[in-house]
């Protein structure tokens, strides 16, 4: 049976950049699990759904057929059919996304699609609960961590390139803030599972880091 990869950490740490390389050289299939957060958001937004709703934005969830297909070194994201690669990764969809990955009742439907997904093995998944929630019988569990300020700096390269004007202190401030209500929500928080393995990838190249990874699924 092929492995399965579980990576965690908080906003910025590399950890979607990190997987997908590991996943390549493992042979491996890569799910982002943060992506089909953001697409249910998405959907809520665009359909008008208050994001707060529990139960308007789990009955959204629950008929939405989300699908991850690798492209070019890239996943790209489909919702009923319909491809909504960038539209999920908008500074609006993200400053939502917390309230709908805070919804237990979504919780409960995207897990049981990414367990299903890992029910094989063979997959790197990427995410906030993936070692402790979603695959807690993983072969390798890693914990990515990285400074506030280079995980605001990488955000902020991000968006700059895609071209969006942005204001450092008020990224930091979401990033800081999105953490926060990761660690502290009630249901399947961000933390690492006890038997992960902690990489610190502050002042480390992406190279280095999917080497150390790699390393690590060799042992
Ligand atoms: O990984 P990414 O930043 O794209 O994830 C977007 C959001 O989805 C996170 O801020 C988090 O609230 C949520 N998420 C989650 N559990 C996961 C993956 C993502 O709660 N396994």
């Amino acid at each position: 049976r092929p492995i399965s990869v579980a990576i965690d950490g908080p906003a910025g740490a590399g950890k979607s950049t990190v997987a997908r390389q590991v996943a390549e050289h493992l042979h491996l299939t890569y799910v982002d699990t943060g992506a089909m957060y953001r697409a249910v958001t998405f959907e809520a937004l665009r359909l008008d759904v208050d994001v707060t709703d529990e139960g308007a934005v789990a009955r959204l969830a629950k008929h939405m057929d989300i699908a991850l297909k690798p492209s070019k070194g890239e996943v790209d994201v489909f919702v009923n059919g319909r491809q909504v690669t960038r539209d999920i990764r908008t500074p609006e969809v993200t400053s939502h996304v917390s309230a709908v990955a805070g919804n237990p009742q979504v919780r409960k439907i995207l897990v049981k699609k990414q367990r299903e997904m890992g029910k094989n093995g063979g997959v790197v998944m990427d995410g906030r609960d993936i070692g402790t929630h979603v695959l807690p019988d993983a072969e390798l569990k890693v914990f990515l961590t990285a400074s506030i300020d280079e995980r605001a700096q990488r955000r902020y390269e991000e968006l700059v390139r895609k071209g969006y004007r942005v204001d450092w202190d008020q990224l930091k401030e979401e990033i800081r803030l999105r953490d926060e209500k990761d660690q502290n929500r009630k249901h399947s928080p961000l933390k690492p599972a006890e038997d992960a393995i902690h990489l610190d990838t502050t002042g480390r190249s992406v190279p280095e880091v999917v080497q150390a990874i790699l390393e690590l699924s060799r042992t």
